[in-house]
This record gives structure tokens, sequence and C-alpha cells, in this order.
């Protein structure tokens, strides 16, 4: 998959009706919006497209709509995207998102306007990519924007169908910047560069720690993960997080650093408790977790060891926090890759996600060259697959 996809500064808009598909799929309570950061970092490209004389028709999914829901209309988005923008946003209120009601809106369009369609989810071809609702999203634009990173791993109608039936297809802002940062640490980063993976499962990380080992020169893998690949070398794990089905393929991944001559650590000590409950845990002196208790975190070692190894770097990317951060008792070890990466003056990219949620919650988000928008799409990335809603832009 080629990095290197036009943007919608490379192609003309003016009078022109440009479907941009967006991540608007926010969380809510009692129909109230209460985080609208994916609002706020659509609006650059909204903008920018208002500011050429585009008419500027917005789509996005909210939540898990199998057909129409009218509790998962993105009306209150409608609104409250009017007051960001100063503007006011056209609701396409339409059961079928591309029925008469939205046609009729896009006919009265001007020059600048926006409307925002109803939930893509509400038609049933979108989670299957078939063709009836990628032609009548096509049928109502000339230009295609793809501004949704997290759905970009996604082959569904309003992130890749549509494709296929417009002839100009190019990315937003925010793609853009996940493609500059992820794209090129992936194929072009500042050595050293180390990648820091942790969180609960082995299984979701396989693919990622088996493309990035061909790529890093230093790999730091901890959190519950991690006891995967100590029981793998020999040590006594206790009651910690293990996917016995899994401990060989940690063998070949230790062997393949090995080989490839990738820097590899694991935890040296832990922070350990006897059950799974934010309680004050013990340090543990060494690689090895008692019987009897389960490693909650990284100890204090393993926070100085990594932390060396991450100044060293002049790219880090890390997915993953080190320990139950949902415990202030087991928070240290991620905060202290946070605030290592934060002090460190190389390229910093978190991946989306919970690893986005824990930095931004210990403050440290805005210190970082890049936070991935996408969770799922972003270790895609990492995994070196193909995202098929950037497969499909234009080259440049
Ligand atoms: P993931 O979704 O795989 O990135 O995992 C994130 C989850 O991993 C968080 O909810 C953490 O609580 C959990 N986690 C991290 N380290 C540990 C650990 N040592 N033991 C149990 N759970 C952990």
């Amino acid at each position: 998959m080629g990095f290197n996809k036009k943007t919608v500064e490379d192609i003309e808009v003016t009078g022109r009706r440009v479907l941009v598909r967006c991540d608007f799929n926010v969380p809510m309570k009692d129909g109230a919006i209460t985080d609208e950061s994916r609002l706020t970092g659509a609006l650059p490209t909204i903008k920018y497209l208002m500011g050429k004389g585009g008419k500027v028709i917005l789509c996005s999914h909210m939540g898990k709509a199998k057909g129409p829901d009218p509790k998962l209309t993105l009306a209150p988005v409608a609104a409250r995207l009017g007051v960001l923008l100063g503007k006011d946003v056209i609701f396409a209120a339409d059961p079928e998102v591309v029925g008469p009601n939205a046609r009729a809106a896009v006919e009265a369009m001007k020059e600048g306007d926006v409307i925002l369609l109803e939930n893509t989810r509400f038609r049933p071809e979108e989670g299957k990519n078939e063709d009836g609702f990628s032609r009548d999203l096509a049928s109502i634009a000339d230009i295609f924007v793809n501004d949704a990173f997290g759905s970009a791993h996604r082959a569904h109608c309003s992130t890749s169908g549509v494709t296929k039936y417009v002839s100009t297809s190019v990315c937003g802002y925010l793609i853009q910047k996940e493609l500059k940062f992820l794209g090129e640490a992936l194929e072009n980063p500042s050595r050293p560069f180390c990648a820091i993976l942790g969180g609960a499962k082995v299984i979701d990380k396989i693919a990622v720690i088996d493309n990035l080992l061909n790529k890093v020169d230093t790999l730091i893998i901890g959190g519950g993960m991690a006891f995967t690949f100590l029981k793998a070398r020999g040590y006594d794990i206790g009651s910690s997080l293990l996917d016995e089905g899994r401990i060989d393929y940690a063998h070949e991944m230790l062997e393949k650093a090995d080989r490839l001559g990738v820097r590899l650590w694991l935890p040296l000590d832990h922070r350990v408790s006897a059950e799974y409950a934010d309680v004050e845990g013990h340090v543990t002196g060494s690689a090895n977790v008692p019987e009897g208790y389960m490693g909650l975190d990284i100890g204090p070692l393993s926070e100085e060891v990594f932390t060396e190894a991450i100044k060293e770097a002049k790219t880090i990317i890390w997915n993953g926090p080190m320990g139950v951060a949902e415990f202030k008792n087991f928070e240290s070890g991620t905060r202290a890759i946070a605030r290592a990466m934060a002090e460190s003056g190389a390229v910093t990219i978190i991946g989306g996600g919970d690893s986005a949620a824990a930095v931004n919650s210990l403050g440290f988000g805005h210190r970082m060259t890049h936070v991935s928008t996408g969770g799922g799409a972003s270790l895609e990335f990492l995994e070196g697959k193909e995202l098929p809603g950037i497969a499909a832009l234009n080259d440049k």
C-alpha cells in the first residue's frame, strides 16, 4: 500500500459536491455528546472545503446499527457541529441515508454549505460493502474525501466501495497526518527506532510483533502479554496472565529478534499483588513472580531501563499499557513510559484506542508528535496490512 495519497489540497473543489467520510462515532449519554474531540478533529478538513466553495456532504457511522435505529441517529452531531463551525449544518434526516430527503437537501446546496447524512449503518449494505449503497453515495457526489482513519481498516461502502463510482478520491487532513507519521515511521524512520508494546493479550499483537521485528532496532514488551514471553524464557510468572497456547510463538519471536539483531527488552522486575484489585503492590527484586502473586505493572528497575532505551531512540511507537493502568496503584509503569517519550525529543507516535486514552488521561497527549485516531486501524497499519479505506484513494 502506497502512503503518498492525494489530499484535499491537490484537487479543485469549488462548486463541486464533496462527500466526506468522517469519524463522528462519538460517545453519547442521554442524547448528549460526552467527548467531542472527534468533531473538533474533523474541523480542519471541513473548514478547508467550505472555504474553497465546495458543497460539503458529511457522512459517518455511529455505533453498531444494523439498519435504521432512532437511538443511533447523527442528528445531535449535526447540531453540535453547526455550533463548532459557526454555520448551520443541515441534517439530512433520511432512513435510507441517501433517499429522497437527502437528495433534495443536496440539490438545494450552495457553495460553502454543509450537510450531514444519517448514520451510514442505517443501510444494511454498508458493512457488507454491497454496491447498492456505494452507488447511492456516489450519485450525490463528484469527489470523495476519506478522513475517518478509525474506519479505514474496514471495507465498507462509505470507506471504500464508494470510490469505485466517483472519479476522484483523496484523503483529508486527519488521514494525511496518520499516513505521514505512521507511514514514515514504518518506511523510513529516523534511527534508532524503538517500539513499545503492552496490553493484555498476545493474540492481538502477534502480527504487529512479527512485522515490527523486521523494522525496529529495539522492541520493549510490557503489560500482561510480557508474561507469556517471560515464561518462554523460563521465568516463574506466578498467577500472572499467560497465553499457554502461544508460548511457542513467543519462543519464535525471541529467536527472530536474536537473529535480526533487534534488542528485545522484557520486564526485569514487577509490581505484583495477590489479587486482581487496586491495592498497594509489592515490588519483586527480579523478573520472577512468586507463587500466589500476579504481575500487574512493571517494576522500578524496568521503568529505569526502558526509559534509557527510549532516550536513545529517534523514533518511538507505543501501543498498549505497561500494566493495569486503570488502577492507581499500577499505573506507574505506563506513566513512566509516557513521560520518557514526552521528554525524549524523538518522533513519538501513540497507537489509537486504549493507548491514546491512557496517554491523554495522564496528561502527556499534547507532548507527543502524533496520537493516532484509530485503534484497530493503527494496529493493522503496524501489522503491515493494506487498509481498504486508504488503498482506494488516488495516489499523488
Ligand atoms: P489491550 O487491549 O490488549 O491493549 O490491553 C489493555 C488492557 O491490558 C488494559 O485494560 C490493562 O488493564 C490490561 N493489562 C495490562 N497489563 C496487565 C497485567 N499485567 N495483567 C493484567 N492485565 C493487564
